[in-house]
């Protein structure tokens, strides 16, 4: 029998193409904006600079400072140049980190947000923000964060290196795969998450052996806007809990905390979640969901255990403790004993 749901479609206006910053400047106009802050990482900033050029005297300044975590102090910063400048809108464009800014600024404005995706880590779909402070992180969600317009070039996409494209892929994979059993999937969802998965999976492969290949970086785009919109939907379990708690305690890289730990994560899940492994597996062609993932993981030259990406030994016992400490819904309950054989062969990367 079907599930109880109830459905909500999340409120963002997409433009999904190549060569669709071409389309920027009839977005703003859209809006009726004239007075833009071109947000970027400082790796970015040439690309903001073309930002500005594309949209001319629409924009008043840039801030090429986002850091990944959304530090507050960045944000502070980046409220005083919106006030001094008078600015009615924030283009953010970048990854995850740029876009956690943007969403910062409208938190605090209310501003409208056009977003510029180049990973496949999935905020731009989202009303959710993790700010730092004093080196905690602190997620909320607010209809105010939840971008407008969000502008897919596929074009923007072709520089991200081939394992950063991977360990992107799995974390857009993380968010569909839990969308699959949350307690708050509906059956839109859950297609979006399968067919996210089935793009990212036959995508990935063709990236890795040529990077600028069009088609194959249309492919895993398209498939990370559908893991976006179920990240953007749904309530995540362990694995994504796992991730901030591991991020927030040993200041671990976001995409690659996620890659390894996902069939770590779906392994603790496996006995209360048949029908989520089913349809993963069907995704990525397979009789086997965790094994497939684990094979795909594998071949992408991508890290495998927690221990080479900086996560100490003791950590383990470490994040079994402020995991247990803060209870959280999951298909099957969080207990100290199976999470420490988990978390330690992730550690180890031991495999399932
Ligand atoms: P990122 O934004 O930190 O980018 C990583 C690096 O890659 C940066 O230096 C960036 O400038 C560079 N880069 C990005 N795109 C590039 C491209 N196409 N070519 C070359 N270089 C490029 O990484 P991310 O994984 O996208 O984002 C991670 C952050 O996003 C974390 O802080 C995470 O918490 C947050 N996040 C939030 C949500 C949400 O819904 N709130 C969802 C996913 C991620």
């Amino acid at each position: 029998m079907l599930h109880a749901f109830n459905y909500q479609g999340l409120p963002a206006r997409v433009v999904f193409g190549s060569g669709t910053t071409q389309k920027l400047a009839a977005e703003v106009d859209r809006l009726g904006l004239s007075r833009l802050l071109v947000l970027s990482t400082p790796q970015q900033a040439a690309l903001a600079e073309r930002v500005r050029n594309l949209l001319g005297s629409r924009v008043v300044g840039l801030f090429p400072d986002a850091t990944m975590h959304t530090p507050v102090e960045v944000t502070e910063r980046a409220m005083e140049v919106v006030s001094t400048l008078k600015v009615d809108g924030v283009v953010a464009v970048g990854g995850g980190s740029t876009i956690g800014l943007g969403k910062a600024i409208a938190l605090r404005t209310d501003l409208p947000q056009i977003v510029i995706p180049t990973t496949y880590a999935g905020s731009e779909m989202t009303p959710i923000l993790g700010e730092t402070q004093s080196g905690r992180k602190v997620t909320q969600r607010d209809p105010r964060i939840q971008p407008e317009v969000v502008v897919y070039d596929v074009d923007l996409t072709l520089t991200l290196p081939p394992v950063m494209s991977a360990l992107s892929g799995f974390n857009a994979v993380a968010h569909a795969a839990e969308a699959l059993y949350a307690p708050d999937r509906n059956p839109v969802v859950s297609l979006m998450a399968e067919e996210g998965v089935r793009a990212i999976c036959d995508a990935l492969p063709e990236v890795l052996r040529n990077p600028g290949d069009p088609a194959a970086r249309s492919e895993l785009l398209y498939g990370a806007w559908l893991c976006a919109c179920c990240l953007g939907s749904t309530s995540m379990g362990l694995h994504h809990k796992l991730c901030h708690t591991l991020g927030g305690l040993f200041d671990l890289p976001h995409a690659q905390t996620h890659a390894i730990l996902l069939p770590y994560a779906l392994t603790y899940n496996a006995p209360a979640i048949p029908d989520a492994l089913e349809r993963l597996a069907r995704a990525m062609r397979s009789d086997d969901a965790i094994g497939a993932l684990m094979h795909l993981e594998g071949s992408c030259g991508i890290p495998l255990a927690l221990r080479d990406i900086g996560m100490p030994k003791d950590g383990v016992e470490r994040a079994v403790a402020e995991t247990m400490a803060h209870p959280y819904n999951n298909p099957r309950p969080v207990e100290a004993a199976p999470l420490r054989e988990i978390l330690s062969r992730a550690w180890a990367g031991s495999g399932v």
